[in-house]
């Protein structure tokens, strides 16, 4: 696992903060969209592909950890330049 840097940190807080730490999968069926539940960052455009938006926070979006992890979001994805999101 890596170590995440300080602008990450400070990435996925100005994300979560935005989006009041809700998943914003519409009606989630993991997470009802409650709040209280694990949370993932989840970057819109992956960065694999769009290094840039990293740390953009209009490129960041809330999920519950669950629908981040089991939805497919990052199929293919990893298989293009590696997965580097990080998991805290
Ligand atoms: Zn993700
Ligand atoms: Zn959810």
């Amino acid at each position: 696992m890596r170590i995440p840097t300080e602008e990450y940190v400070k990435w996925r807080d100005a994300v979560f903060k935005r989006d009041k730490s809700i998943c914003q999968n519409p009606n989630c069926t993991f997470c009802g969209n409650k709040k209280g539940v694990p949370i993932d960052p989840h970057h819109i455009k992956p960065m694999s592909i769009y290094p840039e938006l990293e740390f953009d926070v209009d490129n960041g979006i809330t999920y519950c950890k669950e629908f981040h992890l089991k939805s497919g979001l990052h199929k293919g994805i990893s298989k293009v330049r590696g997965f580097r999101e990080f998991k805290i």
